[in-house]
């Protein structure tokens, strides 16, 4: 079922990497963001402390977003039966794409490739009246993609996705305005991540098996989805081909900077699965479902922002916020209290002590943190540290509530 593996095309890969700026995969290693090894396997990356701690800054600040726009948020196994990907669709649209199954006791275990069954699942697990709707569901989870090794590289072609994904359940009248309440995120958290999108996509169905054959259910799903490019003004391309086998699709597109598209947000709509599933609310009535994601995989993301930022990330994502630098030795015990202050505060910050070198090789190696706090004599006698920002202003001596405050995304 599934395509062979060919031999691995490193090289090619590597000679590649030396020829584009700013690439995610080199600065990515220097910043101490994420490698791989070998011994793990191609396109399963490991996050450093760098990456985690953007990861998790990310993660929380989707999570908050979401919460505030009436999502609840659930977590679901990475794996489910070869039985609930047959009923999802997947095991005939899309088993070229998926990690061969399991073999558990007489029963077969499938990695998952999306999210969507699990979540159905749990929608089924209740009775689900009217005024419930719409429900929507978000979970932060992994999601795994058999990728070829020959294609892989970096974080923005992997076999381990973590997925910020959703979907909302809603009668299918109602389909429009959660499309567009779902864009409103994507644009929002795109803002807030310093990002732009290259263009949105109107992803359509292409020939062949690998779409579900029922012209008059992407009839009215694409409708749908014009609907709403249309009344939010909303330019976008028109692509056959590029459609999830269930639905069409809204891609938010983003660019290398080597002009290379990838799709980091979407949002779909699906009259499918919830028929497949067998998906009601009270009175019997079948609601759709609308796929969305906010900021697509995490490592699809990272790698765009490691791109677009060259490592000097907003404060609120920068993987280290504050760096402490004590003129001397004599300031070190300031220094050290200082940073005790600053790690309670909810700040990420870390010392960086005279013997590694004179005050103007600290800030360089310290180039891209967004505060600098230098630690003098003036500054130990006043109790208050002096805040330099990465671009080499000076903001003063600035309360560290402040400091915080300004280094979250959410005030
Ligand atoms: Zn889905």
């Amino acid at each position: 079922m599934l395509p062979g593996r060919t031999p691995g095309s490193w090289s090619f890969a590597l000679s590649l990497e030396r020829i584009i700026m700013n690439d995610h995969r080199k600065l990515g290693r220097e910043l101490g963001i994420f490698d791989t090894d070998p011994m793990i396997g191609a396109g399963l990356p490991y996050w450093l402390p760098a990456g985690a701690a953007m990861r998790k800054a990310i993660e929380d600040y989707v999570h908050e977003l979401e919460r505030r726009n009436g999502y609840l948020h659930v977590n679901s196994p990475v794996l489910g039966k070869r039985e609930l990907y047959e009923r999802s669709g997947h095991w005939a649209h899309y088993a070229d794409d998926m990690f061969p199954p399991m073999n558990v006791g007489g029963e077969e275990f499938v990695l998952r490739p999306s999210l969507c069954p699990h979540h159905a699942l749990i929608y089924r697990s209740r009775q689900r009246s009217h005024r419930e709707l719409p429900l929507r569901l978000a979970e932060l989870g992994g999601q795994y993609r058999s990728e070829l090794s020959g294609v892989l590289g970096g974080l923005t072609r992997v076999r381990s996705i973590q997925l910020n994904d959703g979907h909302v359940f809603c009668p299918p009248e109602q389909a429009a305005a959660e499309v567009s309440a779902a864009l409103d995120l994507i644009e929002a958290a795109h803002a807030q991540l310093g990002i732009r999108a290259a263009r949105y996509r109107l992803s359509l169905r292409g020939d062949g098996g690998k779409y579900v054959d029922d012209p008059e259910m992407w009839a009215a799903s694409e409708a749908i989805l014009r609907e709403v490019l249309k009344e939010r003004g909303q330019a976008y391309d028109e692509e056959r081909g590029e459609g999830a086998f269930y639905g069409p699709k809204i891609d938010i597109q983003i660019a290398d900077p080597a002009g290379r598209e990838n799709t980091l947000s979407t949002v779909q709509v699906d009259q499918y699965m919830p028929g497949r599933f067998d998906l009601r609310y009270v009175g019997g009535h079948r609601p759709a479902m609308v796929h969305r994601s906010v900021v697509g995989g995490l490592e699809r993301l990272v790698a765009h922002l490691i791109e677009v930022h060259g490592g000097a990330f907003p404060a609120w994502l920068a993987p280290v916020q504050a760096v402490v630098l004590p003129l001397s030795d004599a300031e070190l015990p300031a220094a050290e209290d200082l940073l005790r202050r600053c790690l309670a505060a909810g700040l990420r910050a870390e010392l960086a002590p005279a013997d590694r070198g004179s005050l103007g090789a600290r800030i360089r190696a310290h180039r891209l943190v967004p505060y600098q706090l230098v630690v003098g004599p003036r500054e130990v006698a006043s109790g208050h540290a002096a805040v330099r920002r990465r671009d080499g202003s000076q903001a003063g001596e600035v309360p560290l509530e402040r400091l915080a405050a300004d280094s979250r995304p959410f005030v």
